[in-house]
């Protein structure tokens, strides 16, 4: 069955498949099957399903897969019923129910928390077992996450997995994403380039998506992304790129993921990728250019193939 969270023994914390997976690239966690079923008192073995794969074919999207039998007899995913969790109460406003359309909200941020890749000092002496219980605090937040009320996304990688998971499990017409306070549907939210006028795009920032060339530029010291489809602005046509210095590359958390797909595309005989970007494109000074700019590669994300699964979102 389905599991939006488990206990990672190496992040000793509740997280969710898609934290799992920045947790795996950016070298904090290793083994996929260091999970525990997220039940009270459980300690069922879960794998975390294509964790180490760097490839984005949705069809084999990362999650959680229950592997062990042996869930406790209090376990509240093997017998179907909501997580039971003690300290849930405590942390809703009193009398406030999460209403469905709250939790059905996921909440994108531009930038992760300081404490996103904090490891944790933990008791190597303590079994995996008395430590999972010994979080049990955190299962509130583990609750709230996932019920999807403080569904927090923190990357475009993210949003694309989200969107891709909705769309199959039906759920997307309803699902909203919400942006510094303002809503959106997941649906109007992903773009993708056409020949479309600058002037006529959202104000806002969206994700565009499309193909893409892969190039080395300047001096040899950043990739340069170019889209096959063009903007235009009146009657003229904006070649649409995206500048990936390799400073911008080497601050990143997540390289691994990111040096990983852009070596592997850049060297293929075509390099062409599926790229889907969060912003606004601006035309250059020579007037030549669509560009977007980004500040952080989180707003980026690099698939070998498009990921939609129907014919209807394809480019
Ligand atoms: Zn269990």
């Amino acid at each position: 069955m389905a599991l939006d969270i488990a206990y990672s023994i190496e992040a000793d914390d509740f997280i969710d498949a898609d934290r799992a997976y920045d947790y795996f690239w950016s070298d904090r966690i290793k083994d996929k099957t260091a999970f525990l079923c997220p039940g009270t008192n459980c300690s069922a073995k879960v794998t975390c399903a294509n964790m180490d794969k760097d490839t984005q074919d949705m069809k084999v999207v990362v999650h959680y897969r229950i592997i062990g039998k042996n869930h406790s007899s209090e376990c509240e995913i093997d017998q179907k019923t909501p997580l039971n969790l003690i300290y849930e109460k405590n942390n809703l406003p009193s009398g406030q129910n999460p209403a469905i359309d709250d939790s059905i909200v996921d909440q994108f941020f531009l930038s992760r928390p300081e404490s996103y890749y904090n490891e944790k000092a933990h008791d190597p002496l303590q079994d995996e077992r008395k430590r999972k219980t010994s979080t049990a605090s955190k299962k509130a937040l583990a609750r709230l996450r996932e019920t999807g009320r403080t569904s927090s996304i923190y990357s475009v990688r993210q949003i694309v997995s989200r969107y891709l998971r909705y769309q199959k499990d039906g759920s997307l017409k309803h699902r909203r994403i919400a942006i510094r306070g303002n809503d959106a549907t997941y649906e109007s939210f992903l773009q993708s380039i056409r020949e479309d006028d600058l002037g006529e795009l959202s104000n806002s920032p969206l994700i565009y998506y499309g193909w893409a060339y892969i190039n080395r530029v300047r001096a040899d010291d950043a990739y340069q992304i170019k889209f096959k489809k063009k903007l235009k602005s009146g009657e003229k046509s904006l070649t649409t790129t995206i500048l990936i210095p390799d400073q911008l590359i080497e601050n990143y958390r997540i390289k691994k993921l990111i040096t990983t797909r852009l070596k592997k595309v850049h060297e293929a005989a075509h390099p062409t990728a599926f790229i889907f970007v969060y912003g606004k494109p601006k035309q250059s000074k020579s007037g030549d250019y669509a560009n977007f700019h980004i500040s952080n590669l989180d707003m980026i994300d690099i698939s070998y193939s498009c990921p939609f699964l129907s014919q209807h979102d394809k480019v």
